[in-house]
């Protein structure tokens, strides 16, 4: 099968490798669609250590084509999400429902493996990695199955597939981990794909305001169309806080940053209202520190962050995709570039430069 790896840093090329055989508990699936995300770049530039050689891809969805040893509640031929955050469902963290901090499945989002701890890609006698224990930028995958969520068959795979990572993240951080209620206001830092999605999610719950800010022109153009109230363009000279704290007359209810480097975590978090809450989702630089105004804690903002918008996949992933289905979150709209996999590298070169989200097709 045709699979884009990464053998160093910089190079992410197309290759023949064996089709994956899946072990006890996994599950083979047929990709038709995979997203291109943030992450998968910043693995590409080395800016995220994995080991090589790995086979990249986080957000696919696509077709059940074989079972695994004991598998007996997934058949071939069902429409499946891959999503990043499968959970045991029997550790403490997935117990209280924090299946993206699960003790057993967790670990394995960067160690190049499957949650079973087994690797299934070769190419002959060579062993390569996972990839957030999925690898979708291939035409198989082999993923526990638990992290194959089951999904409607009327369900474009291509709008599917933006659940395993992106979509979750952006919709969850506004509606499970900010928990915004109707009529709340919204600040959304970043206007990519989960920033987009964060704006949809804000939007479909009935959040009043809802803000975007975002250095590109075109992204807030976007994410006004896609309903947000007003748009802030930002530049080295913008002091967002003091502009989102003229826009609603105090701060907003609920601020998802994300981008994630110092200032924009400070900005979120000084954006708010007395008890508002500041959800962090991007990761621009994983070490580091950021300083906040200790009185604004005292005054019981809540400065978070969230792994995959918090979600319980197997619940929420359904239901987000119910609300597409039932015309009130238009998750299509995110989807503005699609590619054969030939061009990943091009897909790769695009994003943050042309506006919503890119999908590899099959
Ligand atoms: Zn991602
Ligand atoms: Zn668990």
């Amino acid at each position: 099968m045709r699979a884009a790896v990464l053998r160093e840093a910089g190079r992410l090329v197309v290759e023949e490798i064996d089709v994956p055989v899946p072990g006890p508990g996994e599950v083979r699936v047929r990709l038709r669609a995979t997203g291109v995300c943030h992450t998968d770049r910043t693995v590409v530039e080395g800016g995220m250590p994995v080991p090589l050689p790995v086979v990249l891809g986080h957000e696919g969805a696509g077709v059940v084509d074989a079972v695994g040893a004991g598998v007996t509640d997934l058949a071939t031929g069902e429409h499946v999400v891959l999503t990043i955050t499968p959970g045991c469902g029997m550790c403490r963290q997935c117990q209280l429902g924090a299946f993206a901090l699960c003790e057993v499945a967790a670990p394995h989002l960067l160690d190049g493996r499957l949650p079973s701890g087994q690797r299934r890609l070769t190419r002959g006698a060579e062993q390569l990695n996972h990839f957030a224990m999925q690898s979708s930028f291939a035409e198989y995958a082999v993923v526990d199955r638990r992290a194959a969520v089951r999904v409607p068959a009327d369900v474009p795979l291509e709008v599917a597939c933006l659940t395993a990572c992106g979509v979750s993240t952006g919709f969850g951080a506004v509606v499970i981990r900010a928990g915004v209620e109707v009529g709340e206001t919204v600040l959304v830092i970043g206007a990519g794909g989960v920033g987009l999605a964060a704006v949809l999610g804000a939007v479909t719950v009935g959040a009043g305001q809802v803000i975007v800010a975002d250095r590109s022109v075109a992204a807030c153009r976007l994410a006004v169309d896609l309903g947000a109230t007003d748009a802030i363009v930002v530049d080295d000279d913008t002091d967002l806080t003091a502009r989102v704290r003229a826009l609603t007359g105090g701060g907003v209810d609920a601020a998802i940053d994300a981008v994630g480097t110092p200032s924009t975590v400070a900005a979120a978090f000084t954006a708010l209202r007395k008890g508002g809450r500041a959800v962090v989702v991007g990761v621009a630089d994983p070490r580091a520190q950021v300083t906040i105004p200790l009185y604004h804690l005292i005054d019981q903002r809540v400065l978070t962050g969230s792994t995959n918008g918090s979600i319980r996949p197997h619940i929420d992933i359904p239901r987000i995709l119910g609300l597409y289905r039932a015309g009130r979150l238009p998750l299509d709209r995110l989807i503005t570039r699609r590619y054969p996999l030939a061009d990943i590298g091009q897909a790769m070169a695009e994003l943050g430069v042309r506006p919503g989200r890119a999908v590899i097709t099959f």
